[in-house]
């Protein structure tokens, strides 16, 4: 049973104020968030050290109007930040939660910088596809290790107590949905129930639980997951259980773009910096611009479930900011030659068909132009040799559906009324990233899990200490 319907005097083995399941973003930013507000959070967490989807990521978090913005001279602000994201998602967001996000992503940005110490700034050298400004605040790593690194020594020096190696299995609530408390099972089998005033989910999403991704999102059931294993979708489960509304179920962030077969990340710079994707037969099959998440699928579509990225050194140079890139060039993931000829060689694909889509597109660069699926191509694009390429294919990396949730993370039933004492937020929330995986505009993953578990931490703890 994963909810179990009890009295009030149900006894428990210690008490919290405030429960937080999961140690990601969203748990972490809203345990944060409640410290300041004089409430001592209980994080619990299934691993041995925070990490989640968070470590995972790049780390970049889209902020309209920071500081850090203005200093490089970029004039961007909420309103438009928030029709970049209701454009992507085609509007099948709830404008008040996307309203909500955007006008606190600038603040949430500024917050961590100035109260913890986090040293962002703007990636101002390539932009992401559908943002109308550069807005994307990284870490100098550029790596979401550093960012939860930084997220568990901010709580460590705020006395957040983090339950580690404890998994929380189920909820206790009174039969009007109230919640009471949770039961964790520690690494050594034993069992804890801990009673609590509120609880926020942060457990994120179902990428890692193959049964939920077959019913959810059936397009991507046997592709490669690349999330953390322990989203196995316990939000999904008690929400069901409870009443709760669930909403978008079927959207995801994918990605067309990992390097197979080494498993590693390659930057979507390479492409929006004028780089093309063609399949095994040398040929491209879609406008690769539109973005990384609905690529995904294009990608498991074409011929042996793979593509090639194509760019040059240029190019490359741009991408070596991230981490990841500069691995997958030391694993040996990424071919380069001094001529088309001898990188369709080495990529195995016809030499003819490769080289007229790349005359091709270097036409189009050239001229300004558009191609037959609908890219715009500019000169600032244009390739030269030496050339490269990575061979990669679509993976699974976050889900974006879940509780449906008000713009500060209170947990919605289904017949529209909110639980009294129950939050979501990040990817056990549903995100704003639509209904599919073409909804996902870059950076909505740590958006919501920042921007709302803060939210979420201070709506509870206010509720608390009321
Ligand atoms: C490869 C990759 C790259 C990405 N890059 C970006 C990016 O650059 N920008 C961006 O915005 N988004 C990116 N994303 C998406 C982003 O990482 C997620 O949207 C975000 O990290 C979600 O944060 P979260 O706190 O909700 O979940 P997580 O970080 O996944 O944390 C959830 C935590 O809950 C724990 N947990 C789960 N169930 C239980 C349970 N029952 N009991 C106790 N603990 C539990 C898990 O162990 C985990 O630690 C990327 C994702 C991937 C996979």
């Amino acid at each position: 049973m994963c909810v179990v319907y009890t009295e009030i005097d149900q006894k428990f083995d210690a008490r919290a104020p405030l429960l937080i399941v999961g140690s990601g973003a969203a748990g972490l930013c809203a345990a944060l968030a409640a410290k300041e507000i004089g409430v001592d959070a209980v994080v619990i967490e299934r691993d041995a050290a925070p990490s989640g989807s968070t470590a995972l990521s790049a780390g970049l978090i889209p902020a309209a109007g920071t500081r850090f913005q203005r200093a490089k001279g970029i004039d961007d602000n909420p309103q438009l930040f928030a029709s970049d994201i209701q454009r992507k998602a085609k509007g099948q967001n709830d404008e008040k939660i996307v309203g909500a996000v955007t006008r606190g992503a600038a603040s949430l940005v500024e917050w961590l910088a100035d109260r913890y110490g986090f040293p962002f700034d703007v990636v101002d050298n390539f932009n992401y596809p559908g943002h109308s400004a550069m807005r994307m605040h990284g870490l100098p790593t550029r790596t979401g290790r550093e960012l939860i690194d930084r997220l568990r020594a901010a709580a460590e020096q705020s006395d957040i107590i983090i339950l580690i190696e404890s998994k929380v299995e189920q909820l206790f609530a009174e039969t009007n949905g109230c919640i009471l408390g949770v039961e964790l099972v520690r690494n050594n089998g034993r069992r804890e129930k801990i009673g609590c005033d509120a609880l926020i989910l942060a457990c994120s999403g179902y990428g890692g639980k193959p049964d939920l991704v077959r019913e959810l999102i059936p397009e991507m059931a046997g592709a490669l997951y690349f999330g953390h294993p322990g989203n196995q979708g316990d939000a999904v489960r008690w929400g069901r259980a409870l009443g709760a509304e669930l909403a978008h179920l079927g959207a995801y962030q994918g990605h067309g773009s990992v390097a197979t077969p080494h498993n590693i990340l390659i930057t979507w710079a390479v492409i929006m910096q004028g780089g093309i994707q063609v399949n095994t037969q040398g040929r491209r099959f879609c406008d690769e611009s539109r973005g990384y998440s609905e690529q995904a699928a294009e990608v498991l579509r074409q011929p042996g479930g793979v593509a090639w990225n194509v760019f040059d050194d240029r190019i490359a140079a741009v991408a070596r900011q991230f981490e990841d890139f500069r691995a997958a060039e030391h694993s040996g993931a990424v071919l380069s030659a001094h001529t088309t000829e001898q990188l369709a060689a080495l990529m195995r694909v016809p030499i003819d068909a490769f080289k007229a889509e790349l005359d091709e597109v270097e036409g189009l660069k050239a001229k300004r132009a558009q191609d037959r699926f609908g890219r715009k191509f500019a000169p600032e694009q244009k390739c030269v040799a030496p050339f490269c390429a990575v061979k990669v294919t679509g993976a699974l990396f976050h889900t974006q559906g879940g509780l449906a949730i008000n713009d500060v993370g209170r947990v919605k039933r289904k017949e529209g009324t909110f639980f009294s004492n129950l939050f979501a937020a990040g990817g056990a929330a549903a995100g704003v990233s639509g209904k599919t995986s073409a909804g996902y505009l870059s950076g909505n993953g740590l958006l919501t899990a920042t921007v709302l578990g803060r939210l979420a931490g201070q709506a509870a703890s206010v509720q608390i200490t009321r």
